[in-house]
């Protein structure tokens, strides 16, 4: 069986300097790649597009997406205003991220999201978000300054839930990297990950025919330091894209 393609979405920077200086850049950090490749999957990269019928055709060509971390999602997609302590947003990215997840989903095919693409996944499914934990909750950062390659809180996995299915264990050790969070969870999906905070660190659709999960953290980042553990993950979300394939091919 050929091996199953994996869109992995991407940020959207700017040159800093140079003579492209202020031109808009698309960046990936390559973690996301490795984690893939590891897994025995084929990532593709998927640019922002606007047009519609591009999105659809991205779809076509792959057989389970990633929506990768990256930038905040503008607040007015989940019906609030910007606060004072909101980062820096690309709504071109959110428009084109909130389609392609919804499409996805229509086609039920396999969707991992990480960090910023769990928020994105409850923003496109109906929930919202907390701009920014530290100004709207009084719980411990969950952007330490040690980086990704560190460990940051437990998680505890909840009963039930496919995530238990993956880890076969009910608390793991992970990084955190993100100011932002679920506030209110998306019609038709559960937390399936609380830190002791009662911050959500996960999220899946509860439909049980569907793969849609979300993690709060990087796993692909502790790859190398947990493997056996992370890639897990990858492995499941892998193996659930490979049993899509077969079906689209029927
Ligand atoms: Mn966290």
């Amino acid at each position: 069986m050929l091996l199953p393609v994996i869109g992995i979405t991407l940020s959207v920077g700017q040159y800093e300097k140079g003579p492209y200086k202020d031109q808009s850049l698309f960046t990936l950090n390559s973690h996301y790649i490795q984690a893939v490749v590891a897994s025995g999957a084929i990532p593709v990269i998927l640019p922002v597009v606007a047009e519609e019928n591009l999105l659809e055709r991205q779809l076509q060509l792959i057989d389970g997406l990633i929506l990768s971390g990256g930038e905040d999602i503008h607040p007015s997609f989940y019906g609030e205003t910007p606060q004072a302590a909101l980062g820096k947003t690309t709504p071109e990215r959110d428009l084109f991220e909130l389609a392609l997840a919804r499409q996805a989903h229509r086609l039920h095919m396999p969707i991992l999201g990480i960090c910023r693409g769990l928020q994105l996944l409850n923003v496109a499914f109906g929930g919202t978000l907390y701009q920014d934990i530290p100004s709207q909750l009084a719980i411990h950062s969950h952007c330490p300054i040690e980086g990704p390659k560190k460990t940051a809180h437990p998680i505890n996995i909840a009963a039930d839930s496919q995530l238990r299915k993956i880890f076969l264990t009910d608390k793991i050790i992970v990084n955190s990297l993100h100011h932002q969070a679920v506030k209110d969870m998306a019609p038709g999906f559960i937390g399936n990950a609380y830190g002791d905070d009662g911050l959500v660190e996960g999220i899946e659709i509860a439909a049980k025919d569907s793969f849609v999960v979300g993690v709060q953290w990087h796993p692909e980042q502790m790859i190398d330091e947990d493997q056996k553990v992370m890639s897990s993950l990858f492995n499941a979300f892998i193996s659930e894209c490979k049993q899509w394939k077969t079906k689209r091919n029927g």
